[in-house]
């Protein structure tokens, strides 16, 4: 395969995380069917593969799991210690290339552009030798995907798994690989996308990087053809370790129909504060303000804003300060065309002091269940799990 010119990006992904991570600890635990508890052991949140063959489910709560699967190990997550060994492996992983990007705590975007050269090896090798050194020194399994994009490499990851731990999308295959690829399965298509798509009969990855530039921007905007351009093997989404970050995040949706309905609007608030909150933790950040937006059906604006106490990740407080600032702009009489919420003054979360008054222990657990539903969140697209009682809004 030739990729002269060409990016080429690995991610790097280990394989049943936080069950690996108990492995490790405890080699008892080895080749038997375990399952790590998040949530307050409420729910299953990384199986081995034992523990996947015998038929347990992401997600799964604790006590459907155990009256199921009685045989199978159910431990308490210890995120702090998974936490650590991420740690560890993202600082190996830099000494392969220092163009690293940790996506998630148990992800990261590698480039290997040009160290071919260095290594003296193809690509496909050095995936394999970094692969080899985790599991020797670190003492985890990962997979290796590779391709010219993080879009393709995410896909070629998820291959890897199925395969033998690395697998690799050159250019000339990618047609082949998106031919037999849904385009739902594609990392960053939501299911809204992909439903979108396939009343345009358009089903398979393969089918959406064929379409052009003017058929794309009026239904997805540039991220539609952002996302066509990184299928075709164009490098859009850059390897960033430097990131640059936002001033700002912002939700705004207009409604399918214009409405007066509180509860419908207020849903509709929670659903972009989880949006909103899940973008915040995915870049490390916490937001120092919220404010919240109301447009009538005649284009007038109705915002308010407050800065939180201190700054927060966390929806339930985003939650509990947007509340009484819907109540305050919200009015009866008023017909609305769309709700927003942006929230500002964004800190990196590893600068921010714990503030004074802040109860450590809460701080973590809050993390901690954070992390859980980010991992739930992306693994089943989006916003299948929820904090508190948001619902995706739907006009009634
Ligand atoms: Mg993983």
């Amino acid at each position: 395969m030739t990729m002269k010119n060409l990016q080429v990006i690995a991610l790097m992904d280990c394989d049943s995380f936080f069950v690996s991570c108990e492995q490790l600890d405890n080699p008892d635990l080895k080749n038997k069917p375990v399952c790590v508890l998040g949530n307050n052991d409420g729910c299953v949140i990384s199986r081995s593969k034992e523990a996947k063959a015998m038929g347990v489910k992401m997600g799964m709560p604790y006590f459907m799991a155990k009256k199921e699967f009685p045989n199978a190990i159910y431990i308490s997550s210890r995120y702090q210690r998974y936490v650590d060994i991420s740690k560890n492996i993202m600082a190996f992983l830099m000494t392969f290339s220092p163009t690293i990007e940790q996506y998630s705590i148990d992800e990261a975007f590698i480039d290997l552009t040009g160290l071919r050269r260095l290594y003296r090896r193809s690509y496909v090798e050095i995936a394999r030798m970094i692969r080899t050194e985790i599991l020797n020194k670190i003492g985890i399994p990962v997979s290796i995907g590779i391709s010219t994009t993080k879009t393709l490499a995410k896909l070629a990851s998820n291959k890897a798994k199925k395969t033998d731990g690395v697998h690799i999308i050159g250019y000339r295959a990618i047609k082949s690989e998106l031919q037999n690829t849904e385009l739902a399965d594609i990392w960053g298509i939501g299911k809204n996308t992909a439903a979108l798509m396939a009343k345009y009969g358009i089903k398979t990855a393969y089918e959406f990087s064929q379409q052009s530039d003017e058929w794309l921007r009026p239904k997805l905007g540039i991220r539609g053809v952002q996302m066509r351009e990184e299928l075709c093997g164009n490098s859009v989404f850059k390897v960033n370790n430097s990131k640059i970050l936002p001033k700002s995040i912002q939700n705004t949706r207009s409604f399918a129909n214009f409405t007066s309905n509180k509860n419908y609007i207020k849903n509709s608030l929670i659903y972009h504060i989880n949006n909103s909150c899940f973008r915040l933790r995915e870049l490390g950040l916490k937001a120092g303000c919220v404010k919240v937006v109301l447009r009538t059906k005649d284009f007038r604006y109705f915002v308010e804003k407050k800065l939180f106490v201190s700054p927060t990740d966390w929806d339930t407080d985003v939650v509990q300060t947007v509340i009484p600032l819907f109540e305050k702009i919200y009015n009866k009489n008023e017909i609305y065309r769309s709700s927003g919420i942006v929230l500002e003054n964004l800190i990196k979360s590893e600068d921010l002091q714990m503030s004074l008054f802040s109860n450590s222990d809460k701080e973590t657990k809050k993390e901690y269940l954070s992390q859980c539903i980010d991992k739930l969140t992306r693994r089943f697209k989006k916003n299948i799990v929820k904090i508190g009682y948001a619902e995706s809004p739907k006009n009634d």
